[in-house]
């Protein structure tokens, strides 16, 4: 076993506190067992065992004063210092894993946060008889924005639109961009019916929604397509099936849901 100085330091320090203690057992016998001491030898052994404790507490203290306070100082500061490495360590791996998993344009979640997601909400929900929902959503016709009124005015429509979606959602639905102009909502314990309505208001919030950019007022609308899983599927046959029914929007003129 392996002591560090501040540890042997204060062994050694209890030592000469404890030689003291045993020393002044010591003179208290001595003093007990002389009773006549003032006339007896016994003056002379008291006082050597008084002195050798005064030096030994002196030792102690002075010991401690000028070598175990230093080396506990000196490690408080070290410790101090590896407690803020670690924070800022942590806190920036923190942010890192953030931006990880995080669209930067529109803050919402990205496609690789969304993928875990769905898998870990369908591994959960398998062991519960509970629903899970599933929306894809791709904006109608987004070139035509991007080509009539500039790249920045699609950007301020995808925050927009992302924005909405996030104000439509509850706390633990995941809302995230898949990439391009395409978003998808796991909604967990969202039946056929729910989800349902919950897909047309978000079709119709964002078909009534303006953009403004610069002094233009931008529309725009969005096909969604849905599917509630069968509880057999894996996650990307049952994200498959959601978006089949999304192009089957698009089939059908766009501004709808299909599920
Ligand atoms: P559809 O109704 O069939 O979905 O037509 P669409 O025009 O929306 O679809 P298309 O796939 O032809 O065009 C998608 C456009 O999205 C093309 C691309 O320039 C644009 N886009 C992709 N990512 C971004 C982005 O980050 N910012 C902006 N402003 N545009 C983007
Ligand atoms: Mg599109
Ligand atoms: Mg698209």
């Amino acid at each position: 076993m392996r002591f560090y100085k501040a540890e042997s330091a204060f062994f050694i320090f209890i030592a000469l506190v404890l030689s003291a203690g045993i020393m002044l057992f010591f003179a208290y016998g001595t003093m007990r067992t002389n009773a006549q001491l003032l006339a007896s030898d016994g003056v002379g052994e008291f006082a050597r065992l008084l002195f050798t404790i005064g030096i030994l507490l002196a030792t102690a203290i002075i010991f401690g004063l000028f070598f175990i306070y230093p080396l506990i100082r000196t490690q408080a500061r070290e410790e101090g210092k590896l407690r803020a490495m670690t924070e800022s360590l942590s806190a920036r791996s923190e942010s890192l894993e953030h931006a990880a998993l995080t669209d930067s344009l529109t803050g919402t979640q990205n496609r690789r946060f969304f993928d875990d997601a769905l898998r870990e909400y369908l591994l959960e929900f398998g062991r519960i008889d509970k629903p899970v929902g599933l929306m894809v959503l791709d904006l109608d016709q987004f070139k035509l924005v991007n080509d009539t009124h500039g790249h920045d005015a699609g950007d301020e429509v995808l925050r927009q639109v992302a924005h909405c979606l996030k104000d439509m959602t509850r706390y633990h639905d995941v809302v995230a961009r898949l990439g391009g102009e395409e978003f998808a909502i796991v909604a967990p314990n969202m039946n056929q019916e729910s989800l349902l309505k919950l897909a047309e208001r978000i079709r119709k919030a964002i078909a009534t929604m303006t953009v403004n950019v610069g002094n233009v007022r931008l529309r725009i609308t969005t096909s969604i397509g849905l599917a509630v899983w069968d509880r057999k599927e894996a996650a990307d046959e049952f994200y498959r099936r959601a978006d089949k029914m999304l192009y089957q929007a698009k089939r059908l003129g766009r501004n709808q849901v299909c599920a």
